[in-house]
Protein backbone atom coordinates (compact mmCIF):
# COMPACT_ATOMS: atom_id res chain seq x y z
CA UNK A 1 0.00 0.00 0.00
CA UNK A 2 1.19 3.78 -0.23
CA UNK A 3 -0.17 6.54 1.87
CA UNK A 4 -2.19 9.37 -0.11
CA UNK A 5 -3.07 12.78 0.39
CA UNK A 6 -2.78 15.88 -0.78
CA UNK A 7 -1.00 19.21 -0.67
CA UNK A 8 -3.43 21.84 1.92
CA UNK A 9 -3.65 25.12 3.02
CA UNK A 10 -1.69 25.75 6.44
CA UNK A 11 -4.11 28.77 7.36
CA UNK A 12 -6.15 27.37 9.50
CA UNK A 13 -3.08 25.66 11.63
CA UNK A 14 -2.03 22.84 11.92
CA UNK A 15 -4.35 20.01 13.18
CA UNK A 16 -6.88 21.46 11.53
CA UNK A 17 -4.65 20.19 8.12
CA UNK A 18 -4.42 16.94 9.78
CA UNK A 19 -8.64 17.14 10.42
CA UNK A 20 -9.18 18.38 7.01
CA UNK A 21 -7.14 15.21 5.82
CA UNK A 22 -9.17 12.89 7.62
CA UNK A 23 -12.52 14.07 6.31
CA UNK A 24 -10.96 13.53 2.69
CA UNK A 25 -10.44 9.83 3.39
CA UNK A 26 -6.47 10.32 3.25
CA UNK A 27 -3.09 9.44 5.55
CA UNK A 28 -1.06 11.95 4.73
CA UNK A 29 -1.01 15.53 2.99
CA UNK A 30 1.59 18.16 2.36
CA UNK A 31 1.96 22.29 3.27
CA UNK A 32 4.13 24.65 2.39
CA UNK A 33 6.03 26.04 5.10
CA UNK A 34 5.63 29.71 4.45
CA UNK A 35 3.70 31.46 1.59
CA UNK A 36 4.62 29.96 -1.62
CA UNK A 37 5.04 32.94 -3.40
CA UNK A 38 5.93 35.52 -0.95
CA UNK A 39 8.06 33.79 1.48
CA UNK A 40 6.75 34.97 4.87
CA UNK A 41 5.89 32.32 7.57
CA UNK A 42 3.35 32.38 10.79
CA UNK A 43 4.87 31.26 13.92
CA UNK A 44 3.85 28.05 14.67
CA UNK A 45 2.36 27.55 17.86
CA UNK A 46 3.81 24.54 19.40
CA UNK A 47 0.98 23.00 21.09
CA UNK A 48 -0.43 23.23 17.54
CA UNK A 49 1.95 21.10 15.79
CA UNK A 50 1.86 18.71 18.72
CA UNK A 51 -1.51 18.40 18.52
CA UNK A 52 -0.61 17.56 15.06
CA UNK A 53 1.56 14.96 15.86
CA UNK A 54 -0.63 13.36 18.09
CA UNK A 55 -3.30 12.87 15.22
CA UNK A 56 -1.60 11.37 12.30
CA UNK A 57 0.13 9.09 14.73
CA UNK A 58 -3.68 7.84 16.15
CA UNK A 59 -4.55 7.81 12.83
CA UNK A 60 -1.97 5.70 11.54
CA UNK A 61 -0.54 8.58 9.00
CA UNK A 62 2.34 8.04 6.54
CA UNK A 63 4.94 10.56 6.73
CA UNK A 64 3.69 14.00 5.72
CA UNK A 65 6.22 16.08 3.11
CA UNK A 66 6.09 19.62 3.64
CA UNK A 67 7.08 22.21 1.25
CA UNK A 68 10.01 24.48 1.02
CA UNK A 69 8.83 28.29 -0.15
CA UNK A 70 9.30 28.44 -4.25
CA UNK A 71 11.41 31.54 -3.48
CA UNK A 72 14.02 29.76 -1.96
CA UNK A 73 16.48 29.56 -4.58
CA UNK A 74 19.69 28.17 -2.79
CA UNK A 75 21.41 28.84 -6.36
CA UNK A 76 20.47 32.09 -7.13
CA UNK A 77 23.59 34.40 -8.76
CA UNK A 78 22.09 37.25 -7.38
CA UNK A 79 23.33 37.47 -3.57
CA UNK A 80 21.01 38.52 -2.15
CA UNK A 81 18.09 36.47 -3.09
CA UNK A 82 20.62 33.42 -2.60
CA UNK A 83 21.34 34.71 1.37
CA UNK A 84 17.62 34.99 1.77
CA UNK A 85 16.95 31.58 0.62
CA UNK A 86 19.81 30.45 3.39
CA UNK A 87 17.96 32.27 5.66
CA UNK A 88 14.54 30.94 4.99
CA UNK A 89 15.89 27.42 4.36
CA UNK A 90 17.66 27.69 8.65
CA UNK A 91 14.06 28.83 9.87
CA UNK A 92 12.72 26.32 8.03
CA UNK A 93 14.83 23.71 9.58
CA UNK A 94 14.30 25.19 12.86
CA UNK A 95 10.90 24.83 12.54
CA UNK A 96 10.86 21.24 11.16
CA UNK A 97 11.87 19.88 14.95
CA UNK A 98 8.28 20.44 15.79
CA UNK A 99 6.99 17.53 13.63
CA UNK A 100 7.47 14.32 13.91
CA UNK A 101 7.09 12.09 10.88
CA UNK A 102 7.30 14.68 8.68
CA UNK A 103 9.92 15.06 5.22
CA UNK A 104 11.27 18.87 3.72
CA UNK A 105 11.06 18.43 -0.04
CA UNK A 106 12.23 21.48 -1.50
CA UNK A 107 13.18 22.46 -5.01
CA UNK A 108 16.98 22.13 -5.73
CA UNK A 109 16.93 25.73 -7.53
CA UNK A 110 17.09 27.68 -10.58
CA UNK A 111 21.24 28.31 -11.33
CA UNK A 112 20.05 31.60 -12.85
CA UNK A 113 22.62 31.46 -16.04
CA UNK A 114 25.73 30.20 -14.05
CA UNK A 115 25.48 26.72 -15.19
CA UNK A 116 24.32 23.41 -13.83
CA UNK A 117 27.63 22.47 -12.29
CA UNK A 118 27.46 26.11 -10.59
CA UNK A 119 24.15 25.72 -9.28
CA UNK A 120 24.88 21.95 -7.67
CA UNK A 121 28.08 23.48 -6.42
CA UNK A 122 26.11 26.13 -4.39
CA UNK A 123 23.04 23.83 -3.75
CA UNK A 124 25.09 21.53 -1.80
CA UNK A 125 27.09 24.20 -0.19
CA UNK A 126 23.56 25.42 1.05
CA UNK A 127 23.22 21.92 2.29
CA UNK A 128 26.26 21.37 4.06
CA UNK A 129 25.81 24.86 5.62
CA UNK A 130 22.47 24.34 7.07
CA UNK A 131 21.90 20.41 7.85
CA UNK A 132 23.78 20.85 11.32
CA UNK A 133 24.08 17.75 13.35
CA UNK A 134 21.33 19.26 15.68
CA UNK A 135 18.56 18.74 12.46
CA UNK A 136 17.35 15.42 12.52
CA UNK A 137 14.68 15.72 9.13
CA UNK A 138 15.05 14.12 5.78
CA UNK A 139 15.55 16.67 3.56
CA UNK A 140 13.91 15.96 -0.07
CA UNK A 141 15.45 17.09 -3.34
CA UNK A 142 12.23 17.30 -5.81
CA UNK A 143 13.13 15.99 -9.59
CA UNK A 144 12.51 19.09 -12.08
CA UNK A 145 10.74 19.34 -15.02
CA UNK A 146 13.68 21.30 -16.09
CA UNK A 147 11.92 24.58 -17.05
CA UNK A 148 14.35 27.66 -17.67
CA UNK A 149 17.84 27.36 -15.27
CA UNK A 150 16.43 24.60 -13.25
CA UNK A 151 18.79 22.22 -11.30
CA UNK A 152 17.54 18.77 -10.58
CA UNK A 153 16.09 18.09 -14.37
CA UNK A 154 17.76 14.76 -14.35
CA UNK A 155 18.49 12.29 -11.62
CA UNK A 156 22.28 12.65 -12.65
CA UNK A 157 22.24 16.20 -11.08
CA UNK A 158 20.68 15.17 -7.98
CA UNK A 159 23.02 12.49 -7.53
CA UNK A 160 25.68 15.00 -7.77
CA UNK A 161 24.27 17.10 -5.13
CA UNK A 162 23.61 14.28 -2.57
CA UNK A 163 27.81 13.25 -3.33
CA UNK A 164 28.90 16.31 -2.57
CA UNK A 165 26.53 16.61 1.04
CA UNK A 166 29.46 16.12 3.62
CA UNK A 167 26.86 16.84 6.45
CA UNK A 168 25.34 13.86 8.32
CA UNK A 169 21.38 14.43 6.79
CA UNK A 170 19.86 12.12 5.50
CA UNK A 171 19.42 13.53 2.10
CA UNK A 172 16.49 11.93 -0.24
CA UNK A 173 14.38 12.81 -3.23
CA UNK A 174 10.68 13.63 -4.03
CA UNK A 175 9.79 11.67 -6.90
CA UNK A 176 7.30 14.18 -8.85
CA UNK A 177 5.65 12.17 -11.30
CA UNK A 178 4.51 15.36 -13.70
CA UNK A 179 8.17 16.65 -13.36
CA UNK A 180 10.12 13.76 -14.30
CA UNK A 181 7.89 13.06 -17.25
CA UNK A 182 7.92 16.69 -18.31
CA UNK A 183 11.99 16.56 -17.88
CA UNK A 184 11.89 13.26 -20.60
CA UNK A 185 11.41 10.16 -18.44
CA UNK A 186 8.61 8.11 -20.02
CA UNK A 187 7.04 6.86 -17.03
CA UNK A 188 4.30 5.51 -19.40
CA UNK A 189 5.58 3.38 -21.41
CA UNK A 190 8.85 2.11 -19.86
CA UNK A 191 8.22 2.76 -15.89
CA UNK A 192 10.47 -0.32 -14.87
CA UNK A 193 13.22 1.20 -16.86
CA UNK A 194 12.89 4.71 -15.58
CA UNK A 195 12.81 3.35 -11.82
CA UNK A 196 15.69 1.09 -12.62
CA UNK A 197 17.46 4.17 -14.08
CA UNK A 198 16.38 5.88 -10.65
CA UNK A 199 18.01 2.99 -8.96
CA UNK A 200 21.41 2.67 -10.79
CA UNK A 201 22.12 6.50 -10.58
CA UNK A 202 20.43 7.64 -7.04
CA UNK A 203 19.52 4.22 -5.36
CA UNK A 204 15.87 3.80 -4.67
CA UNK A 205 16.47 3.85 -1.13
CA UNK A 206 16.40 7.77 -1.25
CA UNK A 207 13.25 7.89 -2.89
CA UNK A 208 11.03 9.13 0.06
CA UNK A 209 8.01 10.39 -1.24
CA UNK A 210 5.94 10.86 -4.23
CA UNK A 211 4.44 14.03 -5.94
CA UNK A 212 1.61 12.00 -7.70
CA UNK A 213 0.47 14.65 -10.47
CA UNK A 214 -0.74 14.02 -14.42
CA UNK A 215 0.94 16.52 -16.75
CA UNK A 216 -0.71 18.85 -19.24
CA UNK A 217 1.88 17.98 -21.29
CA UNK A 218 3.93 15.17 -23.52
CA UNK A 219 7.04 13.78 -22.14
CA UNK A 220 10.24 15.57 -22.49
CA UNK A 221 8.43 19.32 -22.85
CA UNK A 222 10.12 20.64 -19.94
CA UNK A 223 6.84 22.93 -19.10
CA UNK A 224 5.61 21.64 -15.29
CA UNK A 225 1.74 22.28 -15.74
CA UNK A 226 0.54 19.46 -13.64
CA UNK A 227 -3.06 17.95 -14.45
CA UNK A 228 -6.09 16.11 -12.53
CA UNK A 229 -5.50 12.46 -12.71
CA UNK A 230 -6.32 10.99 -15.78
CA UNK A 231 -6.65 14.31 -17.72
CA UNK A 232 -3.52 14.75 -19.02
CA UNK A 233 -0.59 13.04 -21.27
CA UNK A 234 0.16 10.45 -18.59
CA UNK A 235 -3.55 8.87 -18.13
CA UNK A 236 -5.56 7.06 -15.38
CA UNK A 237 -3.62 3.88 -16.78
CA UNK A 238 -0.24 5.34 -16.51
CA UNK A 239 -0.92 7.20 -13.04
CA UNK A 240 -2.20 3.77 -12.07
CA UNK A 241 0.44 1.83 -12.80
CA UNK A 242 2.80 4.23 -10.67
CA UNK A 243 0.75 4.11 -7.51
CA UNK A 244 1.02 -0.28 -7.68
CA UNK A 245 4.41 -0.45 -8.58
CA UNK A 246 6.09 -2.61 -6.18
CA UNK A 247 9.54 -0.03 -5.50
CA UNK A 248 7.19 2.81 -4.50
CA UNK A 249 5.13 0.61 -2.34
CA UNK A 250 4.85 2.42 1.68
CA UNK A 251 5.75 5.65 0.28
CA UNK A 252 3.68 9.16 1.26
CA UNK A 253 1.89 10.02 -2.35
CA UNK A 254 0.86 14.04 -2.35
CA UNK A 255 -1.26 15.23 -4.90
CA UNK A 256 -0.57 18.83 -6.36
CA UNK A 257 -2.97 18.37 -8.77
CA UNK A 258 -5.63 21.21 -10.06
CA UNK A 259 -8.84 20.78 -8.18
CA UNK A 260 -10.67 21.96 -5.66
CA UNK A 261 -11.62 20.05 -2.01
CA UNK A 262 -14.05 17.77 -4.14
CA UNK A 263 -11.29 16.91 -6.66
CA UNK A 264 -8.94 16.03 -4.18
CA UNK A 265 -11.59 13.49 -2.00
CA UNK A 266 -12.38 12.09 -5.67
CA UNK A 267 -8.46 11.58 -6.11
CA UNK A 268 -8.27 9.98 -2.95
CA UNK A 269 -11.00 7.74 -3.04
CA UNK A 270 -9.80 6.84 -6.53
CA UNK A 271 -6.37 5.39 -5.64
CA UNK A 272 -7.69 3.85 -2.64
CA UNK A 273 -10.11 2.27 -4.85
CA UNK A 274 -6.80 0.50 -7.01
CA UNK A 275 -5.10 -0.67 -3.73
CA UNK A 276 -8.42 -2.25 -2.29
CA UNK A 277 -8.54 -4.14 -5.72
CA UNK A 278 -5.25 -5.60 -5.35
CA UNK A 279 -5.68 -6.63 -1.98
CA UNK A 280 -7.39 -9.68 -1.93
FE1 LIG B 1 7.38 21.14 -5.68
FE1 LIG C 1 5.92 18.71 -6.98
ZN1 LIG D 1 5.42 21.25 -10.58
Amino acid sequence: MIYIGCHLSVTNGYEAMGKTMLDFGGNTFAYFTRNPRGGKSKDIIPEDAGALNALCKKNRFGPLVAHGSYTMNLCAANPSTRSNGLEMFAKDMERMKLFENTFYNFHPGAHTGQGAGKGIELIADALNRTLTPDVKTVVLLETMAGKGSEVGKNFEELREIIDRVTSYAEIGVCFDTCHVWDAGYDVVNDLDGVLTHFDDVIGLDRLYAVHFNDSKNPCGSHKDRHEKLGEGYIGMEGMKRIALHPALQGKPFILETPNDDSGYIREIHTVLGWMDNTNP
